[in-house]
């Protein structure tokens, strides 16, 4: 059995940046990785896919973005050299090719048993991300089975798909994003929408995630908001990064042909019945956006941002989606397939430490679970509200770094 200070599970931005962290704090340890550093962005994207934030803003401990495009966004291949470079940068102790099969509680920490070999090490960091595993609702399992069911992390491009109609389940960044695609490949598409936060990509000439950077608004921490929970619940952004800079929301989507329906409640066959919720959820989003973009305003006539900017934006509330169908039958309407774009789910069948709640959620406090010497890292608002982007993990990382070094210094 090896033995080290820290196992860190997974070689995302997440365990790069706690292992570049630990590497400053002189910390000995181990980042296993089933697959290769960025594995996630080596296989689980679509062809087109791009990040939906800038490239300026994918700052990691002691690593930027140093390109000819700050303003861009970069492709899925681009993160990976990215990820890969950022790991080369500081020789990170990487195994890849190693899979994690248990983590135990063992003599003064744990063991990591892995399927090539074993390591012991009195703290574990698990970076096996928030993503992780596409969440597909149980009503899936009660479609005929001529219906084909595709998860985003599976879809590649539109050509893979039947001929015939396309039912996109879910309205956020991802969901948006396959709906626009697979309408522009000459297909019917609806796109079922629940919560959502719309966002335009540019606002008063500068990206709206510079705004959201620039006010603090990614910066709140857990002890900052309202309501942890309520947060940790906020539908993700619906943005798209592409080189045009083009908005891409609902107006815009129903503008292209692609039909939109309320929140899908149940499916039995080919027939699938969807809420009557869409107004609702529009509205709710406008509301938000609207909150928003008065304070961006109010934030930059504070900064003296306005006389550089121009006036603020006319705010375009989505006021007319088409009246939406209560149940719509796949059959009847030639729609062959379904991509659900509902979420994620994370699952540790391999974690033997008594730290999961009721929905096999890791517990936590910033990262730190009941179990001493094992952190979690990379959960959406973990300490603050950019903890599984990019651009955020490296803070999480650094405090984790602090209270780990200090676990070891107690348990030395
Ligand atoms: C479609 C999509 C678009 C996104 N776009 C952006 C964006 O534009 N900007 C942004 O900042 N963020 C974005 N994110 C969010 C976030 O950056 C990604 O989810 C990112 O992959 C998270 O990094 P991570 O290191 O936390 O986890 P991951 O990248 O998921 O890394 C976890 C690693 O753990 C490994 N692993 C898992 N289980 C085991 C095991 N048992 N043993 C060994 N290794 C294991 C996996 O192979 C993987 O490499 C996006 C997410 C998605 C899903």
């Amino acid at each position: 059995m090896r033995r080290t200070e820290v196992v860190v599970i997974g070689g995302g931005q997440a365990g790069l940046a706690m292992s570049r962290c630990l590497r400053d704090a002189g910390v000995d340890h181990v980042v296993l990785e089933r697959g290769r550093v960025a594995e996630r962005w080596r296989r689980g994207s679509w062809d087109s896919l791009r990040l939906l934030t800038p490239n300026w803003q994918s700052r990691l401990p002691g690593f930027r973005y140093e390109g000819p495009e700050p303003h861009g966004y970069m492709s899925a291949p681009e993160v990976v050299g990215y990820l890969d470079r950022y790991a080369r940068s500081f020789s990170a102790p990487v195994e890849e090719g190693a899979t994690v099969l248990a983590v135990e509680p063992a003599t003064a920490g744990y063991r990591v048993t892995t399927d090539r070999g074993a390591w012991a090490a009195p703290s574990v960091v698990i970076a096996t991300g928030h993503c992780d595993t596409p969440f597909v609702p149980g009503m899936a399992g009660r479609l005929a089975e001529d219906v084909v069911q595709v998860v985003p992390s599976h879809y590649r491009n539109p050509r893979q798909l039947p001929p015939g109609g396309v039912l996109v389940v879910g309205a956020s960044a991802t969901g948006v994003q396959l709906a626009d695609e697979i309408r522009a490949s000459g297909r019917p598409v609806t796109l079922a929408v629940g919560r959502h936060t719309r966002l335009p990509r540019v606002y008063r000439g500068r990206d709206i995630l510079w705004w959201l950077d620039a006010m603090g608004i990614f910066d709140e921490s857990a002890e900052e908001v309202f309501d942890l929970a309520i947060s940790r619940s906020q539908p993700s952004l619906q943005l798209v990064g592409r080189p045009d800079r083009a908005t891409l929301d609902l107006p815009v989507l129903q503008e292209r042909g692609v039909r939109l329906v309320g929140r899908v409640v149940d499916a039995e066959g080919s027939r699938v019945s969807c809420a009557d919720d869409l107004v609702a959820h529009t509205v709710a989003a406008d509301a938000r956006l609207a909150r928003l973009v008065q304070r961006i305003d109010v934030f930059a006539a504070r900064t003296g941002l306005d006389a550089e900017l121009g006036p603020p934006e006319p705010f375009r509330p989505f006021l007319w989606p088409a009246p939406a169908p209560a149940e719509i039958d796949l059959r009847a309407e030639g729609v062959r397939t379904v991509v659900w774009a509902t979420g994620f789910r994370r699952l540790y069948p391999w974690l033997n430490v008594p730290v999961l709640d009721a929905r096999g959620e890791i517990r936590h406090e910033g990262g730190v679970t009941p179990s001493p010497g094992l952190y979690v890292i990379g959960l959406y608002f973990l300490r603050r509200r950019k903890s599984s982007f990019i651009d955020g993990v490296g803070r999480d990382a650094m405090d984790l770094t602090a209270h780990l070094a200090a676990h070891l210094r107690r348990a030395a």
